[in-house]
């Protein structure tokens, strides 16, 4: 579904991706794991077009050249992110930010029915969905993110650090989610630190560091030699 060939991003000076080779099959729910720094939120930036690539290519579908689309053209293809720290508009209502996600989309009866199935799989959003966002607890806040994205009709999402700032029993809630649209058929590349929580739902998952793929695998294989790996990479 996905296919990234040797991508390289440059923030001025600084390489940050340096040959990012990697693909998502339809269907697959894929993460991409390494310390700080590695390049991980790079790599979905790269992909929604929020930072241009100096060398490489990012096709869609075997076809499409996604790294020629404008932002708003790769949302339309069903490619959407969900950025890291979630931001959500402080300043909106519950209901305006999921609004939002639906910007490029006009069928409104189509999008108030999307909203419906939102508020059913977050029931919590229902209740607050006067509540200004910036006034949602980070748990919250995740979900609010998670149900904006929705609203765009994702084929696939790009999901980075959905457990960063949370209680174990929210990451535990925000994972049950994931590992839901992941069964309704929707894929995700999957950006986490907690790389024990992610080998948990992903099927396979790649390894960055320093802007390189170091290592490529079925999550079996990673769950099952955790110790070898975490000690190279340094990851929990
Ligand atoms: P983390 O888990 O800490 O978010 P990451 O793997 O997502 O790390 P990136 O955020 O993709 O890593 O950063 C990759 C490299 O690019 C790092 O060296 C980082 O300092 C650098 N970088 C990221 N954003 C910028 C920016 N806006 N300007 C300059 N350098 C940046």
């Amino acid at each position: 579904m996905l296919e990234l060939k040797d991508v390289h991003v440059s923030y001025g000076s600084v390489r940050a991706l340096e040959g990012i080779s990697l693909q998502v099959g339809s269907g697959e729910l894929v993460a991409l794991l390494g310390p700080n720094g590695a390049g991980k939120s790079t790599t979905l930036r790269a992909i929604s077009r929020l930072v241009p690539l100096r060398r490489g290519a990012i096709v869609l579908d075997g076809a499409v050249p996604l790294h020629r689309d404008p932002p708003e053209g790769v949302v339309r293809r069903g490619v959407v992110h969900v950025p890291e720290g979630r931001q959500i508009f402080p300043e909106l209502t519950v209901e305006e930010n999921l609004w939002t996600g639906a910007f490029t989309r006009r069928h409104r009866a189509e999008i108030r029915q999307d909203l419906e199935a939102v508020y059913q799989r977050f029931p919590r959003l229902k209740e607050r969905r006067h509540q200004l966002g910036g006034t949602l607890s980070g748990g919250e806040q995740q979900m609010l993110a998670i149900g904006r994205a929705l609203m765009a009709r994702p084929r696939l999402l790009l999901l980075d650090e959905p457990s960063m700032g949370l209680s174990p029993r929210l990451v535990e809630e925000v994972f049950t989610i994931i590992g839901d649209l992941h069964r309704e058929g929707v894929s995700i590349l999957l950006v986490e630190q907690n790389a024990h929580i992610a080998l948990q739902v992903a099927g396979r998952a790649y390894v960055l560091e320093n802007g390189r793929v170091v290592l490529s695998a079925p999550a079996r294989e990673l769950r099952s030699r955790e110790e070898v790996w975490s000690a190279y990479t340094g990851l929990r």
